[in-house]
């Protein structure tokens, strides 16, 4: 199997680590479904090489929004960790930071977590061994343990008949046949691996989420009905509120609102328009009502109140045509009330007329005793001078004495 190299991996999210955040909220260009196919079979064999090459291409794709492809490129870095690749897994962390800095935690472990201390050598690089030179004797090979060759003093134990290998401890300490002398072996930790299928599991998660959630966007953005679409979106935001591409959605609800809105104000509108124009054809049929008082004072409660109101001109020549009218009635009535007043009048006149009884003529002639009288002891006074009618009344008497003056 061949991994696509880690520095393409480097490079690539150098270059688009500036474009992603742009190309965040697009459909995707990627086959998420594909993704999460592939981290399901690594769930179950975790270094299968078909689908590391998925993972690792999508570590790379900058089209992959960026909850997916942080966690394909910390993904991929542990499974090159788990296969002992360490340089690979600090290539792909350093990757990850500069792509996205805020990503480090979903790596939670090291390289070292890698290896262990090596069970053969307890960490001690080398281990005891029966000398190979005199095979656990300890004595010198050589001149078997004589210290002379010949005539002379062996030269391989310069005499003092010890393995010159082991200088007759018998035993060596050779490398670490287990760890090479490196001290450790590739023994990667528990959590490596459970790190790699969380972020496995969070893949595919994420990409089932994906789905649902277009899915649900597509059928609230495709409800025609106003109320239902608000609806819809109001679901979609409350059940997605973690989500960081929201925007359209939000956009399209406060669409869906201030077109209801629009809406609502239009029909109240109508309603009032209906309304009023039916309030100012009951007050216009007031023209012909008897009570003229009662339609005046309605008329001017209602042009009080609505003095902007469509049809005022009418109601007021209407208002006025009424005053009019009732001014006429008024003066009628005054007219009536007089000509009543004197028929009255009348009327008692004749009747008390009627009721008096009619005095008999009296009979003409001279008046009583008048006709018994002596005319000439009267003078008519208007005969008289002063002198005369004073002295008649200092006499009292008709007379008139016969020489005055
Ligand atoms: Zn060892
Ligand atoms: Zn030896
Ligand atoms: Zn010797």
């Amino acid at each position: 199997m061949r991994h696509p190299s880690l520095m393409t991996l480097l490079a690539a999210a150098l270059c688009t680590a500036s474009l992603a955040p742009v190309l965040y909220a697009a459909q995707p260009a990627f086959d998420e479904q594909k993704l999460a196919q592939a981290c399901d079979g690594l769930l179950a064999a975790p270094l299968a090489a078909g689908h590391l090459q998925t993972l690792a291409a999508a570590a790379r794709d900058s089209a992959v929004e960026q909850p997916l492809r942080s966690r394909a490129m910390a993904a991929y870095g542990l499974a090159l960790l788990l296969q002992g690749q360490t340089n690979g897994f600090a290539s792909a962390a350093r990757a990850l930071a500069a792509a996205y800095p805020d990503a480090q935690p979903l790596l939670r472990v090291t390289a070292d977590q890698a290896y262990a201390i090596c069970d053969t050598c307890k960490g001690d690089a080398v281990q005891g061994a029966l000398c190979p030179t005199c095979m656990g004797s300890g004595a010198c090979k050589s001149c078997s343990g004589t210290g002379k060759r010949g005539t002379g003093v062996c030269t391989a134990c310069k005499g003092n008949k010890l393995c010159p290998r082991c200088l007759g401890k018998k035993r060596v300490l050779t490398a670490c046949p287990t760890c090479l002398g490196s001290t450790k072996v590739f023994k990667p930790a528990p959590e490596i691996l459970h790190n790699y299928s969380n972020l496995l599991a969070d893949v595919s998660g994420i990409v089932r989420e994906n789905a649902t959630f277009r899915e649900r966007l597509a059928a609230a953005n495709s409800e025609t009905d106003t109320d239902r679409r608000i609806a819809a979106f109001q679901g979609l935001l409350q059940t997605f509120s973690h989500r960081a591409d929201l925007g359209p959605a939000v956009d399209l609800m406060e669409k869906a609102v201030l077109n209801r809105d629009r809406r609502e104000s239009e029909r109240l509108a109508q309603e009032a328009r209906v309304r009023e124009r039916r309030e100012q054809e009951a007050l216009l049929a007031l023209r012909d009502s008897p009570d003229i008082d009662a339609a005046l004072a309605t008329l001017d409660a209602y042009l009080a109140a609505h003095p902007q109101a469509s049809a005022t001109a009418e109601l007021r020549a209407l208002r006025d045509e009424l005053a009019a009218r009732r001014l006429r009635a008024a003066r009628l009535r005054t007219a009536l009330h007089i000509a009543l007043g004197l028929g009255g009048l009348l009327l008692a006149a004749l009747a008390v007329k009627a009721l008096i009884p009619a005095r008999r003529p009296r009979p003409s002639g001279p008046l009583p005793g008048l006709d018994k009288i002596d005319k000439r002891q009267f003078t008519d006074p208007l005969t008289l001078t002063a002198a005369e009618s004073r002295t008649r009344v200092k006499t009292h008497t008709a007379q008139i004495p016969p020489d005055a003056g």
